[in-house]
């Protein structure tokens, strides 16, 4: 069926279905990996927030989007504010210094994903304490896993730098994780996805290196094609888009290319639209 738009009575089920997917993919995990109940983040880029409203009905609380505009306005929507007082924002595309007091006002703003530089860390950890929020805002550090140059994220012995930094001297950030996109398209009869090796093995270096306990750093990877996959080795946080809200569509490849680059939607997140196109 081309572009069929799913409705808000379909969340609930996919929702359901999404939920009881991450349970049977964390019981075949190894037990070598930290015991920890994944978390599953919605992605709602590009849907209405009724479908997000819809999906908190059905108890869904984390809530993921990559441009910081759409993040504004979904936020502060009425019935956002109304319905959903106990939402939790995540913020898990590529941030721009410039962009940072804008989404650092979002309220219930939860966790950002995708801090990739010492710098940017400076910059949301002295917002942050302007806002005289919350304690600590939870972040997260976005590793380039392929190595690919069109990727956001950090290279191994930046990873390492940059976590350190944010321990040593941002005391309003709270690190929690690492997280990657990873290749898109990746076949998984292929084997295991390299991509998330790579993030368990960093994480790995990681806790080595500075002493933290493997249990304290979250994974995010996996999203609507890998997520089961990604859990079975790791994942603690998954991101889950079309598979709960439909397939995203863009009234026109130019607009959505001028979408992806303005808002910084990784360019393999928007070829994952092309890509599954019917
Ligand atoms: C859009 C997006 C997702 C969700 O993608 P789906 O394939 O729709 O599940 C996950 N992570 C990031 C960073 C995204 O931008």
């Amino acid at each position: 069926m081309i572009g069929r738009a799913v409705m808000a009575a379909d969340v609930g089920l996919r929702l359901r279905a999404v939920t009881e997917n991450i349970k049977m993919a964390t019981s075949r995990r190894s037990a070598a990996l930290p015991d920890v109940t994944p978390r599953l983040v919605a992605v709602g880029k590009t849907k209405p927030a009724a479908l997000m409203v819809e999906a908190y009905r059905h108890g869904q609380r984390h809530f993921g989007e990559n441009y910081v505009q759409e993040l504004v306005e979904k936020a502060s929507d009425s019935q956002i504010l109304s319905v959903c007082p106990d939402i939790k924002w995540h913020f898990i595309g590529h941030l721009q210094k410039n962009n940072v007091n804008k989404l650092i006002g979002v309220p219930n703003l939860f966790m950002i994903e995708t801090i990739d530089s010492s710098k940017l860390a400076d910059k949301v950890n002295q917002s942050w304490q302007k806002k005289q929020a919350a304690p600590r805002l939870k972040v997260m550090v976005q590793v380039n896993t392929s190595e690919e140059d069109s990727k956001h994220g950090l290279s191994v012995e930046e990873t390492v730098e940059t976590v350190r930094h944010i321990l040593s001297s941002c005391p309003c950030l709270e690190f929690v994780g690492l997280m990657t996109i990873g290749r898109y398209g990746y076949d998984l009869s292929q084997g295991p996805n390299p991509d998330f090796q790579v993030l368990v093995t960093r994480r790995k270096e990681l806790c080595d290196q500075l002493n933290l306990p493997l249990e304290t750093v979250e994974l995010s990877m996996g999203m609507s094609t890998d997520y089961e996959h990604a859990i079975e080795v790791g994942a603690t946080n998954v991101r889950v888009g079309s598979t709960i809200f439909g397939e995203r569509t863009y009234p026109n490849k130019m607009g959505m290319d001028e979408t992806s680059k303005e808002a910084g939607e990784p360019a393999e997140i928007a070829g994952r639209v092309t890509a599954k196109a019917p």
